[in-house]
């Protein structure tokens, strides 16, 4: 389904990604797991058009979406839940989501895929009237994920989903990821905890310093010494 070959992106003189190659295939949940600052976020937002690439290739089920304008890639079927999860703090809930399916213009389909959402995240509907700004991190990482799945995509890019969240709060977080991987969603995630990601993954790609160091199956990049060293705290 997505197919990244030998990227590179510069931040001025600075080589971000140093030639990175990965592919997610339909229905997989792979994840990309690194320090801070090895690159995880450049690779999504060079994925979703956000950055320019100074060369390789990103194909979406064929399609080169350096080629196409950013604005148009969620058409594709491609949604990118951001780092931070940028919710528009002084509307609802439902005027968020909403929000998300704003390429759609059938009010069938728009109403069909909000009780889909809802349907993964019953608490967003209980709080559907709520401003998005008073709802707790865990609960604007439920709406900010809803909101992407608002235009029924088939891959879903994933940015640090458990960062600031209580342990409680992450293992929810997981376990709904988990939920959206088994009802068939592809995604690719980023996150800096490994030990979660490898454990809901069936790939994953270690990235450091802007290149993959290694990949693999998650269990046995888990249990590889490595990688319990590096970024499992073994
Ligand atoms: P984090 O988990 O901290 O977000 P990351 O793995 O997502 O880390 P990136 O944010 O992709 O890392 O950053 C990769 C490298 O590019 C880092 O060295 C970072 O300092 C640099 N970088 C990121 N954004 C910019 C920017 N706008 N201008 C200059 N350098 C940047």
């Amino acid at each position: 389904m997505l197919e990244i070959k030998d990227l590179h992106v510069f931040y001025g003189a600075i080589h971000a990604l140093k030639g990175i190659s990965l592919t997610v295939a339909d229905g997989e949940l792979v994840s990309l797991i690194g320090a801070n600052g090895a690159g995880k976020t450049t690779t999504l937002h060079a994925i979703s058009g956000l950055l320019p690439a100074a060369s390789g290739s990103i194909l979406l089920d064929g399609t080169d979406l350096q080629k196409v304008p950013a604005n148009t890639i969620i058409g594709l079927g491609m949604a990118h839940v951001p780092e931070g999860r940028h919710v528009f703090a002084r509307m609802t809930v439902e005027e968020n989501l909403r929000m998300g399916a704003y390429i759609l213009r059938d009010q069938k389909r728009i109403s069909e895929n909000l009780e889909r959402v809802y349907g993964h995240f019953p608490r967003l509907k209980e709080r559907r009237r709520q401003l998005a700004g008073t709802l707790s991190g865990g609960e604007q990482q439920m709406l900010s994920t809803g909101r992407a799945l608002m235009t029924d995509p088939k891959i879903v890019l994933m940015d640090e989903p458990s960062m600031g969240l209580s342990p409680l709060l992450v293992k929810e977080i997981f376990s709904i990821i988990q939920e959206l991987h088994k009802s068939g969603i592809t995604i690719l995630l980023v996150e800096q905890n490994a030990k979660m990601a490898l454990a809901v993954s069936d790939r994953a790609y270690v990235l450091e310093t802007g290149t993959i160091s290694m990949e693999g199956p998650a269990a046995e990049l888990a249990a590889d010494d490595r990688v319990r060293k590096a970024y499992l705290g073994a």
